[in-house]
């Protein structure tokens, strides 16, 4: 099937896709088209135009990544279209594809997956502290590095209940709150999505000559990945 047709039959499709004017309102209110390469009056021109080699291109691309999610073009398109939610679309299909690998921001679904997913499935938050390691996130500075080391002491000094039963910021969630949480990915097709991400990010470390067998290669890949070495 080509690659058009396979976009139209997601549900958001029809939201974000309307006749596009190439007016470029869109692009000048997105924060991302001032910070960096993205377009996305030019984003949603390529997909209108049914070019299935520019489609391609485009799931293989950084470009699709750079988008905040923020919606600001949803409130200001004069023709109703809503790039960024095209680009959901996109990501979707990059991730179901395995195209998401051929880039270094798409490779970077692994990390989220690994990280994010793991954390709301396990602990029902998508970030935890634990997850920000001081090593990896230099750019929390001294300060943070004190607080990994003292978690306990300080989540319980400003008042959070970390990982306790109970009320409060960041209390354990019961296991049938977790369980709920496990169904809602279930249902939604969210776990075959991230057996892709695992599948086609194995591949893409074995091509790159990691040892995918053992723990220590993949973990590796994941490091690179992270620092954007690869
Ligand atoms: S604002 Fe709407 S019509 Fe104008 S370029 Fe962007 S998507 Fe197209
Ligand atoms: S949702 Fe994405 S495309 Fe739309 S304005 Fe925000 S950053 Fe730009």
């Amino acid at each position: 099937m080509k690659l058009h047709e396979i976009l139209k039959q997601d549900l958001r499709y029809d939201e974000a896709v309307n006749a596009c004017m190439n007016c470029g309102i869109c692009t000048s209110v997105c924060p991302a088209a001032e910070f960096s390469d993205y377009d996305p009056r030019i984003l949603i021109n390529i997909v209108q135009n049914e070019d299935d080699d520019k489609i391609e291109e485009l799931l293989k691309s950084d470009y699709i990544w750079l988008c905040g999610q923020c919606m600001s073009c949803k409130t200001r398109c004069p023709r109703g279209n809503v790039p960024g939610l095209l680009i959901n679309v996109l990501r979707r299909y990059s991730q179901e594809l395995g195209y998401f690998t051929e880039s270094k921001r798409g490779r970077q679904q692994y990390n989220l997956h690994k990280v994010l997913n793991s954390n709301i499935l396990n602990q029902g938050y998508c970030l935890v502290p634990e997850s920000v390691k001081p090593e990896l996130h230099p750019e929390q500075g001294p300060v943070w590095e004190w607080i990994y080391k003292n978690m306990t002491e300080f989540y319980d000094r400003i008042g959070a209940n970390l990982h306790k039963e109970g009320a409060g910021v960041l209390r354990k969630i019961s296991d049938e709150d977790l369980q709920e949480l496990k169904n809602i990915f279930k249902e939604t097709g969210a776990d075959d999505l991230q057996e892709k991400i695992e599948k086609f990010s194995e591949k893409k470390a074995e091509d790159l000559g990691y040892d995918t067998d053992s723990e220590e290669g993949m973990q590796q890949y994941f490091l690179d990945v992270f620092k954007g070495k690869i």
